[in-house]
């Protein structure tokens, strides 16, 4: 496939997105583009990632219960978001979980569009590859500890 769309010079462009943060729907053109270290940096992202139908049980055992498998399962949820090679593109409220230039985030998703699903914006990849091992260790432990408290009854 890869000769192919080579040989033509041409690539697909999405006709419309989900955001990769909430899965609402984005027409052409919409959105925000992150990188990883950016979602992966924000303490809001973890508050609500680890309060979703899939990992809510994981955060009130953890909670609750003090149960280890469960806040391992937080830690692995963690640094299996962490290693994302991709482009996230978020909806306008997603957005605003991150500590982003929004006019820059908006020219890069128009640059994403362009390009197409599989465009990497700049200094997208691994966090690790881009934060300090303090930083991304700081992270990890907020995000294995102690995201999403607030949003769930104890
Ligand atoms: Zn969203």
């Amino acid at each position: 496939m890869g000769f192919i769309t080579n040989i033509f010079n041409k690539k697909p462009k999405p006709a419309a997105a989900q955001c990769s943060i909430c899965k609402s729907h984005l027409e052409s053109k919409e959105g925000y583009a992150l990188t990883t270290s950016q979602v992966v940096v924000s303490k809001k992202f973890w508050d609500h990632k680890m309060v979703e139908p899939e990992t809510l049980s994981y955060t009130t055992q953890h909670f609750k219960a003090k149960d280890e498998n469960a806040t391992n399962m937080r830690r692995i949820i963690f640094e299996k978001t962490a290693e994302k090679d991709i482009t996230w593109i978020t909806c306008d409220t997603c957005v605003k979980h991150f500590d982003v230039s929004l006019d820059v985030s908006r020219k890069l998703a128009d640059e994403w569009w362009e390009e197409g699903r599989a465009h990497k914006i700049p200094n997208t990849g691994k966090a690790l590859d881009y934060l300090s091992v303090s930083e991304y260790e700081k992270i990890r432990n907020y995000a294995t500890m102690d995201a999403g408290a607030s949003l769930i009854r104890l």
